[in-house]
């Protein structure tokens, strides 16, 4: 989980919303990934999908089987589906989002009995950190945006 945060800073440094994921095989990152939505204007460009891309490229193969997803935020129902696609056996989260969450908080795509494949989920792994960088990166974006309307008044 520390390298899915470590992934998660780098999008902070791009002023993406820092979301960082990676995909650990037999103890070997083979996926790494972080939220470049606004970098690449691709509303599919989530830190998942970057590291799923990463892996299938890595194993040569769409599916991830004896895989590890780590990921900072619970992943959105796009991304559970392609975990489920990608036959991820484990994922791991670090904090839960009220908003967009699929992985226990709004539903449990990852755990639905009727799919085909059922993903095991871990939660609240490193959680003080990864909830951390989100509300920190939002209340820096609120404070900027605040000062910026002060000055044009
Ligand atoms: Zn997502």
């Amino acid at each position: 989980m520390a390298e899915a945060i470590a992934e998660a800073r780098k999008a902070e440094a791009l002023g993406e919303v820092p979301i960082g994921a990676v995909i650990v095989r037999n103890g070997e990152i083979i996926g790494r990934g972080y939220n470049l939505r606004e970098t690449t204007m691709d509303s599919t460009a989530h830190a998942e999908m970057v590291a799923i891309r990463e892996a299938s490229a890595a194993m040569n193969s769409w599916r991830l089987l004896e895989c590890t997803l780590y990921v900072t935020l619970e992943p959105c129902p796009m991304c559970a589906g392609a975990i489920v696609q990608s036959r991820v056996p484990l994922t791991v989260y670090g904090t839960p989002d009220p908003k967009a969450g699929c992985a226990g908080t709004l539903m449990n795509l990852l755990e639905e009995p009727r799919f085909n494949h059922q993903t095991e989920v871990i939660s609240g792994i490193m959680q003080a950190e990864c909830a951390g960088l989100l509300t920190s990166f939002f209340r820096r974006l609120r404070q900027e945006r605040l000062q910026k309307k002060v000055r044009e008044e």
